[in-house]
């Protein structure tokens, strides 16, 4: 049906010293092609854990997949063997996480893993992948790559090791582009830039890209559509720019309150009370309830029905998601 990427009710569980981790529960999104979706949250909302299931490098044992399909392009890519999900890692479907530095191979010439890329997937030979590297490295905007292309990646900074990963990330023109925290340990300026560079070249290649970052901060600009994780549960989906003005979730409306500001970058900084639950220890009824400004005695028992539709395109898990959306739209109205 042209959908890119479709997860469909996903289970995700880890066997911990505590016991069972329940990490995802019932996820179900889907990416079209040139779609760029945020997935956001607070540490151990899930969303990591999704960006891993998708990219088949769940750690198995202690992750596992308990139920749930991810199709891409039509193929459940769970039941596919683990040589045919390297065809998809990379060529189809590839990642950017927060640290590059540990993501590049200290003691190669970053030029030298680009170029491999090339060398393994599309066979070319040592020349031709050099030239591609360097293309690439150029592409992301590093000054002098013709120069820098034997240079190791201790040799860049921060911001620019990020670029050379991101060119690695497309260097094979996947179709899906999945960024895990990819400006959190930046600095300001650098996030910004680092931003419109993946922008710019979603654009260009009609990727679908799925931005992770517990930050609406970084991703208002970039985002077609949210997706607010809390517990490993999807509690909010919507357009970007609705959700900015009123978000129709609890735990939407606190985020949107506790946007970092510039002065406390990469904390994980929270005007929500408290912490996500335990994963092992998930509270019953709503898991947002011993956090939440909304909560009834029902939320202490009863789990919210799955998003359903508040507004066309709006979906919210929540008993009581017309009275947050009512509230934030009367606040909205007073704000502007
Ligand atoms: Fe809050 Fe209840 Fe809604 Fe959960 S269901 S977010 S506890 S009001
Ligand atoms: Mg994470």
């Amino acid at each position: 049906d042209g959908r890119l990427l479709d997860v469909e009710d996903l289970f995700v569980e880890f066997r911990t010293r505590d016991g069972v981790a329940k990490a995802i529960n019932g996820v179900s999104f889907s990416l079209d092609e040139g779609e760029t979706l945020a997935v956001l949250g607070e540490s151990g909302s899930g969303k990591s854990v999704t960006a891993q299931a998708i990219m088949g490098i769940l750690d198995s044992p202690p992750g596992f997949i308990t139920g749930g399909r991810i199709r891409y392009c039509g193929t459940d890519l769970l039941g596919l063997t683990e040589k045919q999900r390297r065809e998809v890692r990379g060529p189809e479907i590839s990642m950017i996480f927060q640290d590059a530095l540990s993501s590049l191979n200290p003691v190669f010439p970053v030029g030298w893993q680009i170029a491999e890329m090339l060398r393994v997937h599309r066979g070319a030979n040592r020349s031709d992948a050099r030239e591609g590297a360097i293309r690439l490295m150029e592409r992301v905007n590093i000054p002098a790559a013709r120069q820098r292309v034997n240079a190791f990646p201790h040799q860049f900074s921060g911001g620019m090791r990020q670029r050379i990963m991101i060119a690695m990330a497309i260097a094979l023109d996947p179709a899906v582009l999945i960024a895990d925290e990819p400006t959190t340990a930046l600095d300001v300026t650098v996030q910004a830039q680092i931003m419109a560079l993946l922008a710019e070249l979603q654009e260009e290649r009609r990727m679908g890209l799925i931005l992770i970052t517990h930050d609406l901060g970084v991703v208002a600009d970039v985002a077609d559509r949210i997706a607010v994780m809390y517990a490993g549960r999807l509690v909010e989906t919507a357009d970007v720019h609705p959700i900015y003005a009123a978000p129709a979730h609890p735990y939407t409306k606190g985020l949107l309150a506790s946007i970092p500001r510039l002065d406390q970058k990469g904390q994980e900084l929270s005007a929500i009370g408290g912490l996500p639950p335990n994963l092992t220890r998930i509270p019953p009824g709503c898991p947002f309830n011993p956090r939440c400004p909304y909560a009834q005695d029902v939320c202490r028992h009863d789990p919210p029905p799955p998003l359903i539709e508040v507004r066309p395109g709006r979906r919210s898990a929540c008993h009581f998601t017309d009275r947050v959306l009512a509230d934030s739209e009367v606040e909205f109205d007073h704000t502007h």
